[in-house]
């Protein structure tokens, strides 16, 4: 959105009224006793915060509504195992974002090719990039129309998420063409049939070390560099318990612009990668890679800590990099939107085991790249990414897809509780 310095501000004093909002609503649910807890109280609670707190009121009463709305939902996540309890939300560690829960109000209307208008409730006529067909006008109708939209801000400033609602049919279910596909050391996606999906973005620096800044041109890179050079300068001078200068905070804000478009493109890549590939193929499937708990395990325990947790936890392959947990859920809902299926198999040995006998050796692997058969009567050679991938569409093709299980396989427990067990 392009909005102006005064714009900026009240949509900031929205979005921390709606934190506070939150926070007032926690700490009220939480200090009830659990036979006074309802929404009915809940709500009430907030008009009259609203009603003392000034400040509260530059929020308009829909978003605190949706606030209400938001909060009862992370309890239900919470309760249906989905999640952990909610929490108060820190002004540092959160994004800040608004609500609007209505699409009446917004009003848009289309004013260029590429740029749009919308009423934002007590911040006005906003002009706003149009990057995708909305259902607005002509356009729309009972089924087809926009039900409300959310602010959010990053390094790169504030942004709008419509909220469409859509009539489509129903896709033909379809099972071929078939493709595994594996989360690669240096092709970030490599598929069974031979094909890959690459960004032509080497993943590690020259001296082996993953490359952070991959989706940066060298100019930025260079000026990612000097922009950091100067932040640590600057901090050297800064004693302790001092406030950061401004000069100080906008070199660092300079460096969060740098990131967050390197996070957009990574993310643009990520989208239209997998919008191909489930266009493409009718079954992909999958390793199912439990990364946080890779990370866990191989990080060990205070008492007892791991080492080489790097290589171990897999984060070698710079897996976290190319965030495959987030690839797969975008496969997994455009694999359906376009009449496909996704499916998991188990992870072990797929980098180990020849696609053309068989036979699973460590040291089959020669270096990242190549695979060479250690079997005398075999031999076979090939890409390491692309052999992996053949063996994870053979665990399918042999009946080994995972059959996912209702709720969550974790058992949880209150944190700060030993197993029965254990006490
Ligand atoms: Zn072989």
């Amino acid at each position: 959105m392009a909005l102006t310095p005064v714009q900026v501000r009240l949509v900031d004093a929205q979005a921390h009224a709606a934190r506070a909002t939150w926070n007032l609503l926690h700490d009220f649910w939480t200090m009830t006793p659990k036979c006074r807890r309802s929404l009915k109280a809940a709500d009430e609670a907030i008009r009259q915060a609203r009603k003392e707190i000034d400040w509260l009121g530059v929020l308009p009463a829909q978003a605190a509504q949706a606030v209400l709305k938001a909060y009862h939902q992370a309890w239900k996540n919470c309760w249906e195992g989905r999640a952990g309890e909610p929490n108060f939300k820190a002004r540092l560690r959160t994004v800040m974002s608004v609500d609007i829960p209505q699409g009446r109000d917004l009003q848009i209307t289309r004013v260029h090719r590429r740029w749009g208008m919308v009423s934002i409730p007590k911040a006005g006529r906003i002009r706003f990039r149009w990057t995708k067909d909305l259902p607005v006008g002509k356009h729309a109708d009972k089924d087809n129309r926009i039900t409300g939209a959310r602010l959010v801000k990053d390094a790169l400033g504030w942004h709008i998420a419509f909220r469409v609602q859509s009539l489509d049919t129903v896709p033909e279910p379809r099972t071929s063409p078939e493709a595994g596909i594996d989360a690669g050391v240096n092709i970030p996606l490599a598929l069974s049939d031979g094909n890959h999906q690459d960004h032509g973005r080497p993943a590690r620096l020259p001296n082996g070390t993953a490359d952070r800044d991959k989706w940066l041109n060298p100019d930025e890179k260079a000026k990612l560099l000097r922009l950091e050079q100067r932040a640590a300068h600057r901090k050297s001078f800064r004693k302790r318990g001092e406030k950061t200068s401004r000069r100080l905070q906008n070199t660092y804000d300079r460096i969060k612009r740098l990131r967050a478009t390197a996070t957009r493109r990574a993310t643009d890549w990520q989208h239209r990668t997998t919008t191909e590939l489930a266009r493409t193929y009718g079954v992909i499937v999958v390793e199912e890679l439990d990364i946080p708990n890779m990370v866990k395990s191989a990080r060990g325990t205070i008492a007892n800590p791991g080492k080489n947790v790097a290589q171990k936890s897999g984060l070698n392959r710079s897996i976290s990099q190319e965030a495959w947990g987030r690839t797969v859920t975008m496969l997994t809902y455009k694999t359906a939107r376009h009449g496909g299926t996704l499916h998991k198999v188990p992870a072990p040995n797929t980098s180990l085991r020849c696609s053309a006998c068989g036979f699973t050796t460590p040291g089959s692997r020669e270096d990242q790249a190549t695979f060479v058969c250690k079997n005398p009567d075999c031999g076979w050679s090939g890409n390491a990414d692309h052999n992996a991938a053949r063996n994870v569409l053979h665990l399918y093709r042999t009946g080994h897809a995972l059959v996912p299980a209702a709720g969550r396989a974790v058992v949880r427990r209150t944190r700060g509780v030993k197993p029965a067990t254990a006490r």
